[in-house]
């Protein structure tokens, strides 16, 4: 008589997909997995924004959809994972238990305690790396030191060779038979209520993304199939569809960087893009500046609240409601500024360059905290990540690792003529300007009375006058600047 293999569970967290998941895989090769995720509702934890929320709730819908397809299923439940996923153990009887690991300091802390309690009660915990493709440990200075500037990590990165092949889904996910108080501890999807009723904003999340693990595949091959030939030139281009639009699928897990990784080597090298293996280093090491912010995180778990650099403690900081306002809701008067926090609002995604810009002009010309930038931006960006959004924060504020010179202030009439030459993309998102010609569009202050009367605006009405002058808000933040110095 042979003994049937005890079950293990598989806790999903920013791991939601099946394939290249070798926690999942070493769960489901030792005997039945319970596939299980958990809405963290701990007071400590930072709540996800609201457009993670929907991209969460989209993505386990998709999850369950494929577990099932392999006779899998995704048990859902809410509250405090410390107490929930050794109390799940003990009620199934769990011989393992696996998950992909995470880095901010809540997470690993939080992970700490839960595999202590797990193997006190002598079950075994096994992690395993999904998200990266090097840990935050594993790139280091000559002297084990973590690293502080970027070129140098990445070249340190590769020299560690290639990532591991990914592996493929499991086929089968068998489920272990589930005692009937854990039935009535699961909810529902509608139970965890992330999805926006009452108003309803998601319209434009929904048009714009396919959340899921499938939706992650083909927007891979989308991009490698066109855009990525170019990409190094045009990926400062707002106006052009010429990135791929992984980042909020990258955020959760629903594909993995050595999948991208390898992806795209393989299609540059059977020619199925007809880009150079220039193109695809410049994409990989956009993957790499991902992996240097998860490298700044781990060696700084307060990367979102607290300055890197100590120096910016003391930089007078002003508090604007009126502006910070007009900043949020794409009501600065400077187009490019505007489109892009509209373009975030809408479709809860937006392009590299112009979220450079629009860091920029709140850090610099309003000489708000970038903190409030941080924040709002944890409200609306599908991609919002705990490591990307704070290390990039801190890079526009020049208080970051490696970060742009304080100094470097973008104007964004000259930002906007150089990646938005014709206006596109600024007509897309500020349909009321959309009339003015390339030469004002960027500028609209300076269109004669004429020409706006053609186009039908009437500045401070229709559309915002600039709330800064471009020049003064220079000089007031070199000035702010030179004061910390000194
Ligand atoms: C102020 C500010 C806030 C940001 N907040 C986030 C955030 O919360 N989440 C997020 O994923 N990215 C963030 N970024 C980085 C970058 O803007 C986005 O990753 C990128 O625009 C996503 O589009 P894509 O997937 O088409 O990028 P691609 O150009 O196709 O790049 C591929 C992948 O590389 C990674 N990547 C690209 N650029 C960067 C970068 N500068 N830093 C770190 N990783 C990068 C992303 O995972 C991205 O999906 C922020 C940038 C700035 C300036």
């Amino acid at each position: 008589m042979s003994l049937s293999p005890s079950p293990s569970i598989h806790w999903f967290r920013d791991d939601l997909r099946l394939a290249d998941n070798p926690a999942l895989a070493a769960a489901v090769a030792a005997g039945p997995t319970l596939c299980l995720y958990i809405l963290d509702e701990r007071p400590e934890r930072r709540p996800l924004g609201g457009a993670s929320r929907w991209w969460l709730s989209r993505s386990l819908a998709a999850l369950s959809s494929e577990l099932e397809r392999r006779d899998g299923a995704l048990l859902l439940l809410r509250g405090d994972p410390e107490t929930l996923l050794p109390k799940v153990a003990e009620m199934i009887g769990a011989a393992l238990v696996t998950w992909s690991r995470r880095y901010d300091g809540d997470s690993v802390a939080l992970d700490a305690r839960i595999k202590s309690e797990l193997q006190n009660g002598g079950r075994q915990v096994s992690s395993f790396n999904a998200a990266l493709l090097n840990e935050p440990w594993q790139v280091t200075t000559k002297t084990g030191d973590p690293m502080k500037v970027f070129t140098p990590y990445w070249r340190a990165a590769r020299a560690r060779g290639e990532p591991p092949a990914p592996l493929p889904a499991p086929v089968r996910i068998a489920t272990p038979a589930l005692p009937a108080g854990l039935t009535a501890l699961a909810v529902t999807r509608e139970d965890l209520a992330l999805e926006p009723h009452a108003p309803d904003w998601a319209g434009g999340l929904r048009e714009a993304w396919t959340p899921g693990e499938a939706g992650a595949a083909a927007a891979l091959e989308h991009f490698l199939a066109g855009p990525l030939a170019g990409y190094g030139e045009d990926r400062n281009r707002p106006d052009l569809a010429s990135t791929s639009r992984l980042s909020p699928h990258l955020r959760f897990g629903e594909i993995g960087p050595r999948q991208v990784w390898h992806a795209t080597h393989s299609a540059v090298e059977s020619g199925a893009a007809a880009a150079p293996e220039s193109d695809a280093e410049k994409f990989l090491s956009e993957i790499g500046w991902r992996e240097f912010s998860y490298h700044l995180l781990f060696h700084n778990p307060d990367l979102a609240t607290r300055n890197y650099n100590p120096r910016f403690d003391a930089f007078p900081w002003r508090h604007d409601d009126a502006a910070l306002e007009a900043w949020r809701r794409g009501r600065t008067g400077y187009p490019i500024v505007d489109a892009g926090l509209r373009e975030l609002w809408t479709t809860g995604w937006m392009h590299n360059r112009v979220r450079m810009i629009v860091a920029s002009f709140l850090i610099k010309h309003l000489l708000i905290d970038w903190r409030e930038g941080e924040a709002w931006f944890w409200d609306t960006l599908v991609d919002a990540d705990p490591a990307n959004n704070a290390a990039s924060w801190q890079w526009v504020a020049g208080s970051g690792a490696d970060a742009a010179p304080y100094y470097r202030i973008f104007n964004p009439v000259t930002q906007g003529l150089k990646f938005d030459p014709r206006g596109a993309y600024v007509r897309r998102w500020i349909p009321e300007i959309a009339a003015l010609g390339d030469a004002e569009i960027h500028e609209p202050w300076k269109a004669s009375t004429a020409i706006l009367r053609r186009a039908e605006i009437e500045l401070g009405v229709t559309y915002p006058r600039p709330i800064v002058d471009l020049d003064a808000g220079r000089q007031r933040a070199l000035a702010a600047l030179a004061a910390t110095k000194g």
